[in-house]
């Protein structure tokens, strides 16, 4: 007989979370640490979504998307988590870039790049502040319509190394490009730069634990390896429940952590929605994916200081088209010592480089291997500069693709960092279409990233919150 991985559950609860990223996880805590009886269903074996990691032979554990996040995480997990999760969080204090037009070493905050803008690319300090002012006053209610490359032209015309230095980390951070609205950049860029970045102690793995910990303590129920097929809605457009396993479990309301075109079009179905809205949701574009290498050192064998993130590259200036090509030019090392998971002995590296889903969706089984092969060589090639001798310190190494997120996180063409701005509309929208569905998850470039899915989780569960109270909306 099959494993009933929803054995003992009830037929009915106040609210069903589809999915365990950290939206999914916080909107779940905050409902039930609000009294509401909360299901959290995830169709893989482990909690997380993109907050994963995963274990090797030889005791090696790689973090998939602990690279950093701003200072803001703290204040998130202490209010919405418990303490114990918001006092592991630790600063990052060495961001290196190496590409043809400068090597530094930042801490990657407002005094840090203000330093390195005037003294180093010697633009007046005036004109620095102001953009740092400009970048730091853009909120959600402002124009929509003015670029990233509109406010670059704007402060620092011609200048290919500046815009390169501003904007080359925050692609990497969430796949946002010159042409996407300058609010999404300045948001983004200004949460990082009021303090630098910031990591947490212990790995993901400790972090989903104590998340999970402090989920039970709550009273949620927790159901993975539950794929929800469906989500029921009535002829009146309100959310009746989930099918998840073949099996209809009732609710009051649905908040869903899947990708919003999969929630809208997959999940519930066209002829649920009006018009409109169905061609907004059909317009959103999804954001852009990842491939990964994995190198895990021999125990006890390690490097020199590399510091924490290397942003390197070989192109010249800030090239989106370059940084998304399957010839990689450009990488992001995270460099991860012994600290991070304080009593190892190892050290790891992940190399990140953000890719097109369609370079690796249709390659045949065999030249899909000799591909991944190639990048995991290409890697230890470039990374030999900074860590000599990296192929004899090798004791694990492996590479992900846009296929392998795709696979575990099911975001359509494996998107990393959910869809682009207009996604967040659509979203937001939901309920508006279907009383009792709301979606909380990576939409808008804004709303993705740790910090930008757990606040989106915070922000969702407030409204369904409302919903749910006796006389509410
Ligand atoms: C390679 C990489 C590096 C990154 N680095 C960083 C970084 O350094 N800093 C940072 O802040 N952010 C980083 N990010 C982004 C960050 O990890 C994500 O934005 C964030 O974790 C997404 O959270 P989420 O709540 O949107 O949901 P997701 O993590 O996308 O999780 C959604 C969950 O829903 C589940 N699900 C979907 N459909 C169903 C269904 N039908 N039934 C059941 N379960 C379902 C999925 O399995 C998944 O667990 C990185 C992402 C990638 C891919």
């Amino acid at each position: 007989m099959p494993k009933d991985f929803l054995k003992d559950c009830r037929d009915r609860y106040d609210v069903i979370v589809i999915g365990s990223g950290l939206a999914g996880l916080t909107g779940a805590n905050v409902l039930a640490k609000a009294g509401y009886s909360v299901l959290l269903l995830e169709h893989h074996y482990q909690l997380g979504g993109m907050a994963t990691w995963f274990k090797r032979r030889g005791g090696h554990i790689f973090d998939i998307s602990l690279h950093g996040f701003p200072v803001g995480m703290i204040k998130s997990c202490r209010k919405y988590w418990t303490r114990e999760i918001a006092d592991s969080i630790v600063q990052l204090k060495g961001i290196r870039f190496e590409n043809p037009q400068f090597s530094l070493r930042t801490s990657f905050d407002r005094d840090d790049f203000t330093r390195i803008i005037t003294q180093k690319f010697q633009v007046p300090q005036a004109t620095v502040d102001e953009f740092f002012d400009a970048a730091r006053k853009m909120n959600f209610y402002d124009d929509q319509s003015t670029t990233t490359r509109e406010l670059f032209d704007r402060f620092f015309p011609g200048r290919s190394d500046v815009v390169r230095l501003l904007m080359e980390p925050i692609t990497y951070a969430n796949g946002s490009t010159l042409e996407d609205p300058a609010i999404t950049y300045g948001i983004v860029f200004s949460n990082f730069m009021s303090k630098g970045v910031f990591t947490f102690q212990g790995g993901t793995d400790r972090l989903i634990s104590q998340m999970r910990e402090e989920l039970e303590r709550n009273g949620v129920d927790i159901r993975i390896r539950s794929q929800v097929e469906r989500i029921e809605v009535s002829h009146d457009r309100r959310v009746e429940g989930v099918r998840v396993n073949g099996r209809l479990i009732r609710c009051g309301a649905v908040l869903s952590n899947a990708n919003i075109k999969t929630t809208v079009l997959k999940l519930v179905g066209a002829e649920h929605f009006d018009r409109d809205y169905l061609d907004d949701a059909r317009a959103v574009r999804l954001n852009n994916s990842s491939c990964q290498v994995y190198i895990g050192l021999k125990p006890g064998v390690g490097f020199d200081d590399c510091g924490d993130l290397l942003f390197h590259s070989e192109h010249s200036g800030f090239d989106i088209d370059a940084m998304l090509s399957k010839q990689v030019s450009s990488r992001t090392f995270s460099f991860y010592y012994p600290e991070t998971r304080p009593g190892s002995d190892r050290w790891l590296v992940v190399s990140s480089t953000n890719a097109n889903f369609r370079d690796w969706a249709e390659l045949p089984e065999e030249q899909y291997q000799r591909d991944k092969q190639q990048l995991c060589e290409t890697t230890l090639d470039c990374l030999e500069k900074y860590v000599p001798g990296i192929r004899e310190k090798t004791d694990w190494l492996e590479a992900s693709t846009p296929r392998t997120f795709l696979h575990y996180t099911q975001h359509a063409q494996g998107a990393s960092f959910g869809t682009k701005f207009e996604g967040l509309r659509v979203s937001q929208k939901l309920p508006e279409q279907i009383r009792g569905l709301f979606h909380a998850g990576s939409v808008g470039i804004i709303m993705s990233g740790w910090l930008g899915a757990v606040n989106y989780g915070v922000i969702v569960s407030n409204e369904i919150d409302k919903l749910l109270t006796p006389g509410g909306v």
